[in-house]
């Protein structure tokens, strides 16, 4: 029997539904070499990154790249968002409590969050990219992830502790702020200079025997810089 298999280009006028769903999982496969905990994988493939880039960049959305998103930021690699949520969740399927992510940019990592938490608190400090992060997260329906303008080197203390804290952004140190809002057993990964010429994934453990760190691979993040841009 003839099978005429039609290509839908991406694109907001297109029945994007399905077609990107495959384009997806291909990705997926790919993260799937790496990323093993099977809950990261699953978030990856439910949150459609295409509903987070401008409509210029669709098609590229479900390139392994960094895209741009207005005010000189960028939304992170897809393989990027999946290691750092999987050593989030350092070998669980979901979040036991509230996450804190600094850097919300575009709110896409966000929603991924949003897939394995029941809530999660996201602090930009641009606020164009609040109204974009607010915007895209209400189309895609995610009501447990709230977007605040502020500086998140200061955290988010009125709803602290956290079980897990997640930078997109990276600075010199990692900010005490952060490790005091850490819930005791609560992991936070973060990109950081931490003395050292190259940036790398940091990880800090809060245990009853003090802060745990570990150094991990050399990782490329904009900067954490401090302040609001209203
Ligand atoms: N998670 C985002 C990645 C955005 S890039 C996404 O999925 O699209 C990192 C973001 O961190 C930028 O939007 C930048 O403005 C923000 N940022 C940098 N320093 C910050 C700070 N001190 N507080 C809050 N956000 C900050």
């Amino acid at each position: 029997m003839a099978f005429v298999r039609q290509a839908i280009p991406l694109g907001i006028d297109t029945g994007i539904g399905l077609e990107s769903s495959a384009v997806r999982a291909r990705l997926v496969a790919r993260l799937a070499k790496e990323v093993k905990n099977p809950a990261v994988l699953e978030a990856m493939q439910a949150v459609e990154r295409h509903r987070f880039v401008d409509s210029a960049l669709v098609t590229q959305a479900y390139e392994d790249t960094a895209l741009p998103i207005g005010f000189g930021q960028t939304i992170s690699k897809p393989n990027v968002v999946a290691r750092m949520i999987e050593l989030l969740l350092n070998g669980h399927s979901r979040f036991s409590g509230k996450v804190l992510e600094i850097g919300a940019g575009c709110g896409y990592q966000a929603a991924v969050l949003g897939q394995l938490a029941r809530h999660v608190f996201s602090i930009e400090r641009i606020d164009g990219l609040v109204i974009k992060a607010r915007a895209n997260l209400k189309a895609c329906e995610y009501t447990n992830v709230q977007v605040r303008l502020g500086d998140g080197m200061l955290g988010f203390p009125d709803v602290a502790p956290y079980v897990a804290i997640i930078s997109a952004a990276g600075g010199e140190a990692i900010p005490q702020t952060w490790l005091d809002q850490l819930a005791m057993g609560g992991r936070l990964v973060a990109p950081s200079w931490a003395g050292n010429r190259q940036q790398a994934l940091v990880v800090i453990d809060k245990t009853p025997n003090g802060f745990v760190q570990s150094i991990l691979e050399p990782v490329q993040f904009v900067p954490l810089k401090s302040g609001i841009l209203a």
